[in-house]
């Protein structure tokens, strides 16, 4: 089975617990307008790998994962787009190693139709980007019912998940969107952590590259105060609805 791979990380320690191996994929549906990854985007691209040797680049870090309580993220561009070869691989690194697994996904896929890989999957990363569906739609190209959705069915099927948002200055800074995105948390089982990703502009030269516009030149980083009240907020609405 090949997969198109974009990159691959041995040590990352942010993307679920402990150390792990990130597999980045290659290809996404979403335009998101301060995507570090631009270069994912595209399905035609990136390097093809066999699941064998995606498996051996893996195993000479074994002892590391292990023993910090880590194992293997999946992430990309979205990793559901190539759903059947991260299904495999989850399934090859359970059998082999008995290795933790996560998926770093926008949950735009219908999660109905990827319920085997959910069965080998032990925690989620799920992006919401905005709980709006406006301003969702101007930030990423798609509406965000299906991600939505994906929430409340890991919710449903007692999946573990941790919700992620990239926090903008100007684009999702609103104080009653992120009222409104604490309440629809509040209302979800499994979520063992919210975080929220400050912005950065670090991946702006991938643009340049592409020849292509950054659309968020000239909006800064958020202060550290901005990301306390974002917070605040979002633990307010969380408090509204959860039981
Ligand atoms: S979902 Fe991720 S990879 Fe896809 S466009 Fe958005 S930030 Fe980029």
């Amino acid at each position: 089975m090949i997969g198109r791979i974009h990159s691959l990380e041995t040590f990352g320690t942010v993307d679920g617990p402990g150390i792990r191996f990130i597999l980045f994929m290659q290809g996404c549906a979403l335009k998101c307008q301060y995507c570090h990854n631009r270069d994912t985007w595209s399905l035609g691209d990136g390097k093809e790998m066999t699941l064998e040797e995606v498996l051996a680049e893996i195993e000479p870090y074994l002892p590391y994962y292990r023993s910090s309580g880590g194992g293997l993220t999946v992430s990309g561009g979205e990793p559901t787009l190539q759903a059947a070869f991260v299904r495999e691989l989850f399934r090859e690194v359970k059998q082999r190693w008995d290795l933790h697994t996560t998926l770093d996904s926008n949950g735009f896929n219908e999660v109905a139709k990827l319920e085997e890989l959910m069965n080998v999957t032990d925690l989620v990363l799920l992006d919401i980007k905005h709980i709006n569906n406006e301003k969702h739609i101007a930030l990423t190209g798609v509406p965000n019912a299906r991600t939505l959705d994906t929430a409340r069915w890991l919710s449903e099927h007692g999946k573990k998940m941790w919700i992620r948002h990239v926090f903008v200055p100007t684009i999702n800074d609103n104080e009653e969107d992120l009222l409104e995105l604490g309440r629809f948390i509040g209302t979800l089982q499994g979520v063992e952590k919210f975080e929220i990703l400050p912005y950065h502009q670090m991946g702006v030269y991938k643009w340049e590259q592409l020849g292509e516009k950054y659309p968020l030149e000239g909006i800064p980083s958020p202060t550290a105060e901005e990301v306390e009240r974002a917070y605040a907020l979002i633990e307010k609405g969380r408090g509204q609805t959860s039981v």
